[in-house]
């Protein structure tokens, strides 16, 4: 599975963040990185709330 992010729609809110930290970060300058592009199996969980949680429908998964 792979994070897709349309960041032309993040807010950089960080809400995706809060519910995975350790895939999503925003630092000081509002920027959106994802630290595990292909989220690792007992992530998947963490990540698909995250998905599912963010405000602007910003965040996908992919089959790769
Ligand atoms: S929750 Fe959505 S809008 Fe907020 S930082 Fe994450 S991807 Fe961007």
């Amino acid at each position: 599975m792979k994070i897709k992010v349309d960041y032309d729609v993040c807010e950089a809110n960080a809400v995706c963040m809060g519910l995975a930290p350790d895939v999503f970060e925003v630092d000081e300058d509002d920027n959106l990185h994802v630290l595990l592009p292909e989220p690792p199996r007992e992530t998947l969980d963490r990540v698909r709330h995250a998905v599912r949680s963010c405000p602007k429908a910003a965040l996908s998964l992919h089959d790769e």
